[in-house]
């Protein structure tokens, strides 16, 4: 597998796109980031959340590989305080 980058640059969206992260909606007005790749010869452009590009930079750092387009979480835009173990650790059931 082989991804080039070729450049990113933030852009204000003048029409709706979809996050090639979460595959959610990048709204009119709301800042984004393009990014232009070639993967494995084929020249793409991503459009990403800002937030979801920093998630994307971050999971690429941790696993060093491309990850599933569409299929990714947002990150929630104000990263005030982590909520520990909210989503985590929810086993060890018993009873009823
Ligand atoms: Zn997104």
């Amino acid at each position: 597998m082989s991804c080039i980058m070729i450049g990113e640059t933030t852009q204000r969206a003048k029409k709706e796109h979809r996050c090639n992260w979460c595959g959610q909606q990048i709204l009119v007005g709301e800042s984004y980031l393009r990014s232009r790749v070639v993967f494995e010869g084929e020249p793409q452009t991503n459009k990403l959340h800002l937030e979801c590009a920093d998630a994307a930079a971050e999971d690429y750092r941790e696993w060093g590989e491309g990850y599933m387009p569409y299929e990714n979480e947002r990150p929630t835009k104000a990263p005030a305080q982590h909520e520990a173990g909210a989503a985590e650790g929810g086993e060890g059931e018993h009873g009823q």
